[in-house]
């Protein structure tokens, strides 16, 4: 009989409650046992839900305090040297301590690097590793959670980071191969698999996500040896996971290695399915992931069993599972929760519950059950219904996509000419200063808007509210001494979700939470339908500021690259088509600045290389499109407008040719953490446009004074010209409080002053 099975579930709550723990908790407001009693509860709430959407098979071991890899580290102790002592001492502190960093009890330790799970917007701690590393078993997490499943009467699933995964998203301090500690690493896995099975585990499974990336001989190697080692121990039976892509070439190895299942993503890659079922024995598990982990909608039932359908016939249903593509760590927990939506767009949704439900409907289909052939029914409305809706498809919309011509996304003239003419209207000294766009978002603006939404503050009295705020900080950026100004942001309450609620094809959950890491969470806009501007979004406050100011007023936009990146998109037509709706319509709203007067516009893109596929020969094809969509909606501009973008959390040196041909006139990137490093690939590359490198980390409370300034300008004016260069921080200052902002703005100004006067 086909088995429902499910590879991972979200952590944190509906209510977000493991967030609202950990908090009480890191604040000292509630202890460690009230904090694990909140974990308890939210599994054992997990896996009942599971259980009645008809799960057979439930996982354990994928919940986390904080990060799934951050444990996996700490459950081989592998914990670098500063921490060993908090750790010993208090592991819960320590562990806490290794994910956040610590300044405690006269510690002052930073945290784990922290970096994107493959391409989802969740973030993992970065184990770090060296050579000699030791690995031994510390604590049982995955036995105490799988015998807690067990007091429950659930015989649950563990679920591991496999070891060449697990090495692969390490580093290393000392710049060492990381897998040459394999060896070390196994003895560890053979000894947990062993326990597990002895705790009555009879299946594990093991992911090994790097499957689906570009593997070499090494990698290979590594995996041959580790799972021939584990097929010799006592352990329970192995099901390995792949998962965000195909397999492809990997897959001959894959079919080698002695594992008793293997599980396959077919939403990313359905296309695989056929060269598995040609080598996958079929005495062996085959888990077919058939539902979107990764995005919100009610999968087209009929498609699913056509491919279900086809591994049915080939391998029978003995051996056969069905689950999601992957983990549902990366979708909200119950879509039935959104009243407030449209009723056809709420039923469109399936988050977690929904997802495991329409697994069941699958399988009662092909055991033949009729009342299956109603859920299908019902299932086939709804997809139809989202086929024709006029509100997914507005014909215009499309229409204007298809007929863009090609120089809708060429600027009039080169670069060369064009900064004459910016430079000419604009008359900016050298070294100009400028910041990246936010002010600091203080409890009284967050509060403001908080009651605006809520009602108890009028339309007209939050706009005098705002309106005394941009003033305040137009008239400080003018104290300071910046030269191009920034309106501040204080309308906004998220660089996506402001733009998303002011554009048709938008919709925005209650509850639709997912972690982005530990205790943060995101609710991101879930994009439905054709994108169109029904009316100007920004020109208002950016034309408010203008008119306090001589200087130039620069207007702020968030790309369209990256508004895609940080939404749930429709998956009935390609990203691509939905990212050129969206340019489309900030290149109106771009035009509409123009023409208020405003002559200086920044596209922030700083998701444009989160966006990179997993493997590098989609890559071309991606930066091709991205870029394109930024062209579109910064090139109607006359050659006067001088173009910003602004990109952070980046490293250049394998896009420098598709950042360069975004051909913003001035770019402004986060370098003053990497001391200027980041800069090398414009070096290398002769970037021709002008860059504004950031001086000031905005990510700390730490003012920096203007000779640090000056020392990292120097550096960048030693491998840059002179004429190219700009004065900016990092990124956007809304986390910063206003007395560090004035003290480090200060210090910016004097160091640009300082350069000029060595001109
Ligand atoms: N303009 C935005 C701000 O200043 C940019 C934020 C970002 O790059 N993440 O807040
Ligand atoms: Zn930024």
């Amino acid at each position: 009989m086909t088995t429902l099975t499910n590879l991972g579930f979200p952590r944190i709550g509906v209510k977000r409650e493991l967030k609202r723990a950990l908090e009480a908790f890191w604040s000292e407001e509630a202890s460690a046992e009230s904090l694990q009693e909140t974990a308890k509860t939210l599994r054992q709430r997990h896996w009942t839900l599971q259980r009645q959407a008809g799960v057979d098979v439930v996982p354990c071991n994928d919940f986390s305090l904080y990060d799934h890899v951050l444990d996996t580290a700490f459950l081989f102790d592998a914990i670098p040297d500063r921490y060993r002592k908090i750790v010993d001492a208090d592991p819960l502190a320590g562990y806490f301590a290794l994910a956040r960093g610590t300044q405690r009890d006269g510690n002052d330790l930073h945290a784990l690097e922290m970096t994107k799970w493959f391409d989802t917007n969740y973030h993992y701690l970065v184990p770090e590793l060296h050579a000699g590393q030791e690995f031994r078993l510390r604590g049982d997490k995955p036995v105490a959670e799988f015998l807690e499943a067990k007091a429950l009467g659930l015989e649950a699933r563990p679920v591991l980071l496999g070891p060449v995964s697990f090495l692969l998203l390490s580093k290393t301090v000392d710049g060492s191969d990381r897998l040459a500690l394999l060896d070390r690493l196994i003895p560890v896995y053979v000894e947990l698999l062993a326990t597990l099975k002895e705790a009555g585990a009879s299946w594990v499974q093991i992911d090994e996500p790097c499957l689906v990336l570009d593997q070499d001989g090494d990698d290979y190697a590594a995996y041959r040896k580790a799972y021939a080692a584990f097929a010799k121990g006592e352990r329970p039976k192995l099901l390995l996971a792949t998962y965000f892509g195909a397999s492809g070439e990997n897959l001959e190895l894959i079919s080698q290695l002695p594992v008793d299942g293997l599980h396959i993503d077919l939403v990313r890659a359905p296309e695989q399915l056929d060269s598995v079922l040609d080598v996958w024995p079929q005495d062996r598990v085959l888990s077919l992931g058939i539902v979107d982990g990764r995005n919100v909608w009610h999968a087209d039932l009929d498609a699913v069993l056509t491919l279900v359908k086809r591994a049915h016939q080939r391998m029978g249903g003995e051996n056969l599972q069905l689950a999601p593509s992957c983990s549902l760590l990366h979708v909200p927990i119950d879509a039935s929760l959104e009243t407030g939506l449209p009723q056809d767009l709420h039923g469109w949704l399936a988050f977690a519950r929904q997802k495991l439900e329409e697994l069941r409907i699958v399988r009662d289909v092909l055991k033949g059950k009729p009342a299956a052939q109603t859920a299908l029914e019902q299932a086939r409305v709804r997809v139809q219904s989202r086929r024709t809706s006029d509100k997914v498809h507005r014909p215009a919309v499309a229409a204007r996509v298809s007929t863009l011509k090609k120089d809708a996304s060429q600027r009039k003239s080169a670069f060369g000419v064009r900064s004459q003419l910016q430079q000419q209207r604009l008359g900016l000294p050298a070294f100009p200063t400028t910041t990246i766009g936010s002010f600091p978002q203080t409890h009284e603006v967050r509060e403001a808007r908080a009651k605006y939404k809520s009602g108890k503050l009028g339309e007209a009295d939050y706009d005098v509210f705002l309106e005394a705020e941009t003033q305040r900080c137009v008239r400080f950026q003018e104290e300071v001494g910046l030269d191009v100004l920034v309106h501040g942001e204080f309308e906004r309450n998220d660089m996506v979700e402001y733009f998303g609620e002011q554009l048709d094809g938008f919709a925005f959950t209650k509850n639709g939470w997912v972690q982005s890491y530990g205790s943060r969470c995101v609710k991101p806009p879930i994009i439905y339908g054709d994108v169109q501007r029904p009316a100007p979004m920004t020109v208002r406050w950016s034309r408010y500021a203008q008119s306090l100011t001589k200087r130039p007023m620069k207007g702020m936009l968030t790309g369209p690259v990256t508004v895609l990146q940080w939404s749930f998109v429709r998956d009935d037509q390609p990203r691509a088509d939905t990212c050129r709706q969206i340019a489309l319509a900030l290149r109106d709203e771009v035009l509409d600045l123009e023409a208020a007067g405003i002559c200086v516009i920044q596209i922030d893109e700083p998701a444009l290389r989160e966006g990179l596929p997993l493997r590098r020969t989609d890559w071309r094809t991606y930066l091709e499109w991205a870029v394109d969509c930024f062209r579109i909606t910064a090139s109607g501009v006359a050659d006067t407008t001088q173009i910003h973008t602004h990109m952070c959390y980046s490293e250049f040196n394998d896009i420098i040719d598709a950042v360069a041909a975004m051909d913003a006139d001035v770019i402004s990137i986060e370098t003053s953490r990497s001391r200027m490093e980041l800069l090398d690939a414009f070096v290398k590359f002769r970037y021709p446009n002008q860059i504004g490198p950031g001086v000031y980390d905005i990510h700390s409370p730490r003012v920096p004074e203007a000779g640090e300034m000056v020392e990292l300008l120097e550096k960048a004016q030693s491998v840059l010209s002179r004429e190219q260069l700009w004065v900016n921080p990092d990124c956007g200052l809304k986390t910063r409080g206003w007395p560090e902002t004035r003290a480090a703005l200060t210090a910016l100004v004097q160091a640009a002053h300082a350069m000029r006067q060595k001109l």
